[in-house]
């Protein structure tokens, strides 16, 4: 009897869509992350929930998955990608912001173990957090590249208490408080990535990934924003015609999808280069800028096209300039973009 050891179509075909999920799905990357962020703001219209599970994945999850050993992975990574446990992290203090190197709390060696002293605020999820991962000094007296570390700190660790919560003007399904660290015990082995790399090692990333993915939610929000304005221009009638057949009407849809796109375009570049592995710091700040200046742009925008309307509280267009107004604040400044744009533009250190 001959023997085939030829696949069938059927075998062959199944292997090649189980190996399209596990490129597609199961191995990370920057792109794939940017289109599910963008459809769940575009679908969900809940900007504040897009900047919670961002920061959830982009700066609690991500930096245990890039920087971790093999047992902070298996201990953190199941239930943080689960969503059993939600991820956050922690730089920003009240005296520092877009000065990052200017942070002081401090993480004191005692034997196997680090002393937590000091406030952030600011903090995403803060008030939900399970896992932050936090910034300190550990040698006050190395140069800023080398001052800092990272420790994963679990949430009922002794010392670290929830300060207040933050009443935001825009992202308010979002939770933001302070943290408090007061002789806050953390053993040496949840130090996260080398003694003294977190600044440009850990942090660097996390203000990497809040560039190039974090922000590709609001590319969702815009797209459905346009939507809106264009179902709004159409019904609406001024002067006994819809206002969409005003020209200035027309000219505004024009510049929100020529911002939108043009975001869109510079985000995913961005974003593509990361996942290649290519240099980008330029392109992630001028993503972040234009994707912060579009949001806004179109969120004012929107407003004007719905009018009076436009200014009530039962309208979504409202609330989209407050939520907007974050971009150009949150992971960096867009002064802070635009200083990086120039600074890498001269050849000089960012
Ligand atoms: C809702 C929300 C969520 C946040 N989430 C987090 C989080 O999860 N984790 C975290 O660690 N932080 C978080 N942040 C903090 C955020 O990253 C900082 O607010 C931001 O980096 C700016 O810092 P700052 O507020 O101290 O402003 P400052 O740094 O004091 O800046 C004030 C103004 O001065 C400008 N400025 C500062 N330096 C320069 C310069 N060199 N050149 C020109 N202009 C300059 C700034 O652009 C800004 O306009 C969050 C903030 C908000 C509002």
């Amino acid at each position: 009897m001959a023997l085939s050891f030829a696949f069938t179509d059927e075998q062959l075909a199944f292997r090649a869509s189980v190996r399209d999920f596990a490129e597609k799905v199961v191995r990370p990357d920057a792109v794939s992350t940017c289109m599910a962020l963008e459809g769940l703001e575009e679908g969900g219209r809940d900007s504040g929930l897009l900047l919670s599970l961002g920061a959830h994945i982009c700066i609690g999850a991500v930096p245990i998955w890039l920087h971790g050993t093999e047992e902070q992975k298996r201990a953190y990574l199941p239930k943080l990608c689960s969503g059993e446990w939600v991820g956050a992290f922690a730089i920003t203090e009240p005296g520092a912001g877009s000065d990052t190197a200017g942070i002081t709390t401090s993480a004191r060696r005692d034997g196997d173990h680090f002393v937590i002293n000091g406030s952030k605020t600011f903090i995403t999820n803060g008030p939900i957090a399970d896992v932050i991962n936090v910034v300190a000094v550990t040698d006050p007296d190395a140069s800023s590249s080398q001052r800092m570390s990272c420790f994963i700190v679990d949430r009922d660790t002794p010392g670290l208490s929830i300060g207040k919560h933050l009443d935001k003007s825009g992202n308010r399904s979002s939770p933001t408080s302070e943290l408090h660290f007061s002789d806050c015990i953390v053993p040496a082995s949840q130090m996260l990535g080398p003694e003294g790399s977190a600044l440009w090692k850990v942090a660097f990333e996390c203000f990497d990934w809040e560039r190039t993915v974090m922000v590709s939610a609001s590319l969702g929000g815009m797209e459905a924003q346009l939507n809106a304005c264009i179902e709004y221009a159409r019904d609406r009638k001024a002067f006994g015609k819809p206002i969409a057949d005003f020209e200035m009407i027309q000219d505004k849809l024009a510049r929100m999808r020529v911002g939108t796109n043009a975001a869109r375009w510079v985000l995913y570049h961005a974003a593509w280069l990361k996942q290649q592995g290519l240099p980008h710091m330029q392109e992630a700040s001028i993503a972040k800028y234009l994707v912060a200046e579009t949001a806004m742009h179109n969120a004012l925008e929107a407003v004007q096209i719905f009018g009076g309307y436009g200014y009530i509280k039962e309208f979504s267009v409202e609330r989209s300039i407050r939520d907007a107004k974050l971009l150009s604040i949150g992971g960096g400044t867009s002064e802070i973009q635009k200083l990086i744009i120039a600074r890498t533009l001269l050849g000089e250190t960012p």
